[in-house]
């Protein structure tokens, strides 16, 4: 189980046109490559999607961890990535925890997680 606090960080930048007037609304808390990366795949994202998860926290937090991933639906939303993985594997990992906040999913199950992999597969992950 992956254990941290997300707290405080710096706001994400909006998606691309839409940077001048929507407001910073996501939270973005880890190494200077996981800030760039999050930014990277959550501007790359349709603008429907993208939408869908405005409010969503993004944490990587430090330690070993089974799992590269997690995503929790209380309040907007928090994704958090194991700082201890690679960037290819922190980018499979937003992009599958990102399926499971753009479907709405509250709960880990075989219907859910084989969701958010067809999902991530579907917008990039493996590129
Ligand atoms: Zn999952």
């Amino acid at each position: 189980m992956l254990t941290g606090t997300c707290v405080g960080g710096r706001g994400l930048g909006a998606h691309g046109s839409a940077q001048t007037t929507a407001p910073l609304l996501n939270v973005t808390q880890g190494s200077a490559r996981f800030k760039k990366l999050v930014a990277d795949v959550v501007t790359s994202l349709p603008l429907a999607d993208w939408e869908k998860i405005q409010g969503v926290s993004f944490c990587e937090i430090g330690g070993r961890s089974p799992y590269a991933g997690a995503y929790s639906s209380a309040g907007r939303g928090t994704i958090v990535v194991s700082g201890d993985a690679s960037e290819a594997a922190q980018r499979a990992a937003l992009l599958h925890e990102i399926g499971h906040a753009v479907l709405g999913h509250a709960v880990s199950t075989e219907e859910t997680e084989s969701a958010a992999r067809e999902w991530a597969r579907s917008h990039g992950a493996g590129r």
